[in-house]
Formats: C-alpha cells, sequence, structure tokens
C-alpha cells in the first residue's frame, strides 16, 4: 500500500480538512486580553478550549495598542476573559469596533478592590488567594459557554485550584523566614498592592498603578528620601517600565538592585516566568534572597 506521502497533496488536504471540524467544533474559542489570564484559561480549559491572549509575552497591558486583527480575534470568540479594574482602558473601543457575541468574564468579580487614589488597583492577580477567585470565575463562564464540557472544567479547576493553595502557603512560608525590619521594597510601577496586603512585604513604587505615567522630579526625590530613612535595603526592576528610575534610585541610595519581579506579565518559554505559577516562585525567590540577610 502507498503511504500518505504519495498521496497528491491536494488531496492530503482534503482527507485533513475533512477530519478536522469534528475535534474542532468541540474546543471553546476563548480571548483573553492578557497572559496571566490566558494562562488560567488553558489550566482550567485544557483541551477543550483554543485561547489566544491579546497582549501576550512580555507585553504591557496598561498601554497596549489594540490592532484590526485583535477585532477580528474578538469577533470570532465565544468567551472573551478580562481582568476589569481599569486595567483595559482600550478594551471599549475594541469591542466597538469588533462586534460579534462573545460573552464577557470579568475575572475580578467579587474581589474587593484596592484604591490607588481615586482609581482601583487593577493587580489583584498578585495575590494567590485572589488568583483563586479568578480562577473560579473563568471556570464558571467556561461551563456557561460551554455546558458539555462542565465536568471537564470543573475537574482542571480544581485541580489548578488546589495547586494554588499549595503556592499561596509557600509565599506565606517564604516571607515569614524574611526578617521583619526588611519586609520593605522598591518596585517600578505599583503592581504589589495586593500581594503586600496579603504577604506583609511594604512595596513602594516611584509611579501609580499604570505604566502610562511618568514620575515627576519631586515624586523621585521624595522615594530616594524615604529609601534613605527607611533603610530600605532593595529595589527591584520590572520587565516592564522604565529600568533607569530604579537604577538611579540604587545608586543615589546605596539600595541594592534585587533583581527583576515579573508584575503584570508571563515570559515566553525559555523566560523565567512562562506560568502564573512560575511568576510566583520565581518572584518570591528573588525577594528572599534579597533580603534574607
Ligand atoms: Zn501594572
Amino acid at each position: 500500500m502507498r503511504s500518505w506521502r504519495g498521496l497528491p497533496l491536494l488531496l492530503v488536504l482534503v482527507l485533513w480538512l475533512g477530519a478536522a471540524p469534528a475535534e474542532a467544533q468541540t474546543r471553546v474559542n476563548v480571548v483573553a486580553s492578557f497572559s496571566i489570564l490566558g494562562d488560567f484559561v488553558r489550566n482550567i480549559g485544557g483541551d477543550r478550549v483554543d485561547v489566544t491572549t491579546l497582549v501576550g509575552a512580555n507585553g504591557d497591558v496598561h498601554v497596549y495598542t489594540p490592532t484590526p486583527a485583535d477585532a477580528r480575534t474578538i469577533a470570532a470568540a465565544r468567551l472573551l476573559v478580562v481582568n476589569g479594574f481599569g486595567l483595559e482602558g482600550w478594551l471599549p473601543r475594541l469591542l466597538q469596533a469588533a462586534g460579534g457575541k462573545a460573552s464577557i468574564v470579568t475575572a475580578t468579580q467579587g474581589i474587593a478592590p484596592l484604591k490607588a487614589g481615586s482609581d482601583a488597583d487593577p493587580h489583584a492577580w498578585q495575590s494567590v488567594a485572589d488568583a483563586e477567585k479568578y480562577v473560579a470565575n473563568i471556570r464558571d463562564a467556561l461551563i456557561a459557554a460551554d455546558p458539555a464540557d462542565a465536568d471537564v472544567f470543573r475537574q482542571n479547576a480544581s485541580n489548578y485550584l488546589a495547586r494554588l493553595e499549595t503556592l499561596d502557603a509557600e509565599v506565606r512560608q517564604a516571607v515569614g523566614r524574611i526578617p521583619q525590619s526588611r519586609r520593605k521594597v522598591i518596585s517600578t510601577h505599583g503592581a504589589f498592592g495586593y500581594f503586600a496586603a496579603r504577604y506583609g512585604i511594604e512595596f513602594i513604587a516611584p509611579i501609580g498603578v499604570s505604566t502610562e505615567a511618568e514620575p515627576s522630579a519631586r515624586d523621585v526625590a521624595r522615594i530616594i528620601a524615604q529609601v534613605r530613612k527607611a533603610h530600605i535595603p532593595a529595589v527591584f526592576l520590572e520587565r516592564i517600565g522604565d529600568p533607569r528610575l530604579i537604577r538611579r534610585i540604587s545608586e543615589e541610595t546605596g539600595a541594592k538592585v534585587g533583581g527583576t519581579l515579573y508584575s503584570d506579565s508571563l515570559t515566553d518559554e525559555k523566560g523565567d516566568a512562562p506560568t502564573y505559577i512560575d511568576m510566583v516562585r520565581h518572584n518570591i525567590r528573588t525577594l528572599t534572597s534579597a533580603l534574607a540577610d
């Protein structure tokens, strides 16, 4: 018998296309606004979902500019997963351009927002306990979008929630080993308010909860004075935002640069934080190694 390699290309293509739809129909087409939400959806949806993220690995969701391709992606989606709390300021116009019939789930639903001035601080995922609420919201939205796969979504979510419980305990134990007087750090933007509230490390950031703003000279002077006065031992870079400011604060105060924290984005597969769990573990390792002594 001739192998498939001997078949004319067109026939192979027809056979392949003929086989594809039965499986494709069972997958839910889900769009997530940024990489961390995309990882949650993959963990809960498993092989029953196709996930696209609008702001991918290493992207900055605060200052994203949507493309015409994003509008087409949303138009074709069954479910759109967003963070809310004002994170995706670019979304309303994109939705208007996209049309389509996707249901929208706000992953922070039911979480009490921390305030940053008059705005909500959007970075609730940095508390693993809040991330568990994200997962429950996404699970319920997937079940509503695709009731036939409800048991799969419930089982996957339950497995993943168990891993997050373990992760939350790991972070609490790791912070517990840092001397109380050293539990304060500087990072680029105000992304760790929920982490601080849950785990008890004080974060001070030169700029607010969005990367859109530039710090004024007065802001920088205030931070430098604060680092000196409070003997803050370490400053941290983030993958997003401007690294020069943190380096300058380090130079002027003698606080060491403790490494890079991942706040608003995962990395690609080769990076330190290809998944949410990797991201939290990387951050806690970086924090404890800089603050331990
Ligand atoms: Zn942010």
